[in-house]
């Protein structure tokens, strides 16, 4: 709901119906122009009539928008999340590195070693795997959760896992910073009011044929059921393309910036499902300003458990890391704006 307000009115007065407004248990965000949007709770029923005899409204309309709390509308500054001392989002670029799946301690400690190196901020490790055929690993379990955790503190790093339905968020939660929904998982919506509920930052993957608006949707769940901390991924979309596993979408990046205050990383890793595409599809996300990349990486690519064609080597990602900071140092000395 937006609430024009009489151009006349004061700070003082519209500071005065904001407190009325925050007594109808409503939070509303004042915008430019003496305009407020107001974010109503969940399953609340509202009527534009209920607001119009209030002191200094003149015009009561709908958001265009669905979504609310992920909205820019709502949240002109861009959300940084802070997680045990680390800022991710809003100029605090974070690259978050590591294996596709977890699958020993060798492997995740090594994996947490090169990711520190190369300059990540957390650690990423699948123990619960979505995988399209039943016949292929399905990950280590609640044992490769503890795994992830010693391998990350181990480096400082934050760690990373997917979840894939709501019995696992409790458990994940006690071991994983951060939790991860997959693509296939974006609108699990008891999976989603589940995250609601707990505090950990959440990285939430675009489905394969999701739109920005289904994507945006899908963290209102999670943020209208009482957890700020979204993260939003763009992961690449399914097209007609066959040469490439994913069509990676970067127009995303610069879309979500526009439509939400949410930091946007990108996984050019599931985005292209190629090695080589892996660098130069990095840098281009970087370039188009995404506030952080999620990459898959292992000791030994080929060997990797699961999406070893698009595992990249230690030594691939610590090159990456350091052409990313050239390209982020030229976009701080030039900002174009059209
Ligand atoms: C993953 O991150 O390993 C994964 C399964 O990603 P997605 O859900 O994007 O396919
Ligand atoms: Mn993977």
């Amino acid at each position: 709901m937006i609430l024009d307000l009489d151009p006349n009115l004061s700070d003082r007065e519209v500071e005065a119906l904001s407190e009325r407004l925050k007594k109808m248990k409503f939070t509303p965000v004042r915008q430019a122009g003496n305009r407020i949007a107001l974010v109503q709770g969940v399953g609340k029923q509202v009527r534009k009539e209920a607001f119009l005899h209030l002191m200094g409204v003149k015009k009561v309309s709908n958001l265009e928008q669905k979504y609310k709390l992920a909205s820019r509308l709502f949240h002109p500054e861009p959300t940084v999340i802070e997680c045990r001392g680390k800022k991710l989002g809003g100029g605090h670029f974070f690259a978050i590195a590591g294996p596709c799946s977890i699958e020993s301690k060798e492997q995740i400690d090594a994996s947490a070693k090169a990711a520190r190196e190369g300059g990540a901020v957390a650690l990423r490790g699948g123990a619960f795997k979505p995988r399209t055929s039943p016949y292929e690993f399905q990950g280590m379990g609640e044992e490769g959760l503890k795994l992830l955790r010693d391998a990350g503190a181990a480096e400082g790093l934050l760690t990373v896992s997917e979840v894939m339905e709501p019995a696992q968020v409790e458990l994940a939660a006690r071991y994983v910073d951060i939790l991860q929904v997959g693509a296939r998982n974006m609108q699990n919506f008891s999976l989603l009011k589940e995250l609601g509920k707990v505090k950990n930052p959440i990285l939430l993957k675009r489905g394969f044929s999701a739109t920005y608006q289904d994507l945006l949707m899908a963290a209102e769940y999670i943020l209208a059921h009482g957890n700020p901390n979204v993260i939003l991924c763009e992961r690449g979309i399914r097209t007609f393309e066959t040469y490439t596993r994913n069509t990676l979408d970067l127009n995303a990046v610069c879309a979500l910036r526009e439509l939400t205050h949410l930091p946007i990383v990108v996984d050019p890793s599931h985005g292209t499902g190629l090695r080589s595409f892996v660098g130069p599809m990095s840098l281009a996300a970087v370039a188009a300003g995404a506030d952080g990349l999620i990459i898959e990486i292992h000791p030994q690519p080929d060997r990797s458990l699961s999406d070893a064609q698009q595992t990249i080597s230690f030594e691939a990602f610590a090159k990456i890391m350091r052409d990313a900071g050239l390209i982020r140092q030229a976009l701080d000395s030039k900002s174009v704006e059209l």
